[in-house]
């Protein structure tokens, strides 16, 4: 009997430990969640990378959250000249504007210049043996391009060269939507 009554008070604990550890856990990732969110940007856009798998096709998700690098010359934004806007393609954060685009001749599209300074973030890439400044939409951290100093003179003397497939194109509205 004391031996059965000795199993029962190990297995209550055992149920009572578990039932404390569990909730435990989940009030502390709710809880670095909030502290992210309160200490960061409030426009900062977080998605897991299995949540970014199922809105991106596989060519955007290599570029955008695997640091890809679409082929030179294969983008559709590359020889754009319409006036309008850039977004991320992952999250529609405005990022470029075409009033700083320029032909580079480099086979991707060109900005000399980022749309403010709340559009992207940048941070040193060493990868393929080749120290480069890579640029991040600043609102979901997805990989954009990288940024060179061998862009216009007369403007700001940087080259942001960005994936086509990173960005979706927004044509500025017409002039009669303007005098409306
Ligand atoms: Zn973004």
């Amino acid at each position: 009997m004391k031996n059965k009554k000795d199993i029962v008070i190990f297995v209550i604990v055992v149920f009572f430990l578990q039932c404390q550890s569990n909730p435990k856990q989940t009030t502390n990732s709710a809880l670095n969640q909030e502290q992210k969110t309160a200490t960061m940007d409030t426009s900062t856009y977080f998605k897991s990378e299995e949540e970014w798998k199922k809105v991106l096709t596989d060519e955007e998700f290599h570029v955008l959250r695997e640091a890809g690098t679409e082929r030179a010359y294969t983008g559709k934004y590359t020889d754009l000249k319409d006036d309008g806007n850039y977004y991320c393609k992952a999250c529609g954060h405005l990022l470029f504007t075409s009033t700083t685009k320029y032909h580079s001749g480099c086979g991707w599209p060109a900005f000399y210049d980022k749309a403010g300074n709340n559009a992207v973030i940048t941070r040193m890439d060493y990868s393929f043996g080749m120290t480069r400044i890579e640029v991040l939409c600043k609102r979901c951290e997805s990989h954009l391009g990288h940024v060179f100093d061998d862009g216009p003179k007369d403007k700001t003397g940087l080259r942001y060269c960005i994936n086509s497939i990173s960005l979706t194109f927004e044509k500025a509205a017409t002039d009669k939507t303007k005098t409306k």
